[in-house]
């Protein structure tokens, strides 16, 4: 079969490779349609470390080709959405609750990091019974695959947000990540959605997903006008959807005392990412921070296909392009580069 592949730091392109093999708990999919992402770029150039040969992608839909012996909800044919995130569902911290960090600190993230990744015309899940769900038949692949990574991030950054109902939410950035994050506070209940972008294509987005504020960075400051909308004390909720170390540190300063920071952010580089000490209350404020890797799990995205399922949301907004798998590498460098204002390519199989 062929794969798209980084090859080496900084380089990708086409391979070709077996298709997999299903152990006992494992099923194998035939991929239908793929959405590229920004943290495929980050591997590619570094942020994990370096890999060679190795398949990228961790957001695909498909139906199933083979399944292992032990399967029991699946069968070769049923369309499935399979979570970027595939944890190992009997590991010490899935059974606490965290099982994005099954194994090790981000272990649940397996596809294009431990393992292939899903730009192949085959992929190997893992645990296919708690890593898969079935799609409805009224939605669309090119309309479930945002269950993977995009929905379920975001939306955990509202979830983590603490959002009390009528409350205050800034989201900083709204790349795809920050747009569903928008969307999710929406749905979890905001009273005030504030959204945080330069980029007019995003602000107008922002709108379309359920900002009631665009607050525009290039032309204030973030932080002083988030703080003068709310009678000087901040929001209840800030979600940090970039990964900049400025962008958290405005986020911890444009949040009331006892309210939350949400950090949905991959923080790709340097070695530390700082808090402003007098705007966390010099450590006293009571302002939490919380920290999400996308949830991955049946459960997970049975509810986000529901959510697809009765058109609580329409995700494919942000297809800003369309790409066969063969032109992928021409998708992964407009992504890569962030060139034609791009937000999501989708890629057809
Ligand atoms: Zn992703």
């Amino acid at each position: 079969m062929r794969a798209f592949v980084m090859t080496s730091l900084d380089r990708v392109g086409f391979a070709d490779k077996p298709i997999p093999e299903p152990g006992p708990n494992d099923a194998i999919i035939k991929t239908t349609r793929a959405l590229i992402c920004t943290s495929d770029a980050h591997t590619v150039h570094g942020a994990i470390g370096p890999r060679e040969n190795l398949t990228l992608g961790h957001e695909a839909v498909g139906v199933v080709y083979a399944v292992g012996s032990e399967v029991r909800l699946f069968k070769p044919g049923d369309r499935v959405v399979v979570g970027a995130i595939t944890p190992d569902w009997g590991d010490i911290a899935s059974q606490a609750g965290h099982s994005s960090q099954s194994g090790q600190p981000l272990g649940g993230w397996k596809f294009s990091n431990s393992k292939d990744g899903v730009f192949a015309e085959y992929f190997h899940v893992n645990e296919a019974d708690a890593n898969m769900a079935r799609i409805p038949d009224t939605v669309p692949d090119e309309v479930a695959v945002y269950c993977c990574d995009m929905l379920s991030t975001g939306f955990a950054g509202a979830e983590n947000a603490h959002i009390p109902i009528g409350g205050t939410v800034a989201v900083f950035a709204q790349g795809p990540v920050g747009l569903m994050a928008t969307a999710g506070a929406r749905l979890h209940g905001a009273g005030t959605v504030i959204a945080v972008d330069s980029i007019p294509a995003r602000q107008e987005m922002a709108r379309f997903y359920g900002a009631d504020i665009i607050v525009d960075n290039s032309k204030v400051d973030a932080v002083e006008t988030i703080l003068s909308l709310t009678g000087g004390i901040g929001v209840d909720s800030a979600i940090e959807a970039l990964g900049a170390d400025i962008t958290f540190q405005n986020a911890i300063a444009a949040t009331k005392a006892g309210g939350t920071i949400s950090n949905i952010g991959y923080h790709g580089a340097g070695e530390f990412v700082h808090i402003p000490r007098t705007a966390w209350g010099v450590g006293m404020a009571e302002k939490t921070i919380t920290t999400a890797l996308c949830p991955g799990g049946r459960l997970r995205m049975e509810r986000l296909l529901r959510l697809l399922e009765m058109k609580r949301i329409d995700p494919t907004r942000l297809t800003t392009h369309t790409f066969s798998f063969n032109q992928l590498d021409t998708a992964f460098d407009i992504m890569d580069k962030k060139k034609d204002g791009v937000i999501k390519p989708l890629i057809t199989f």
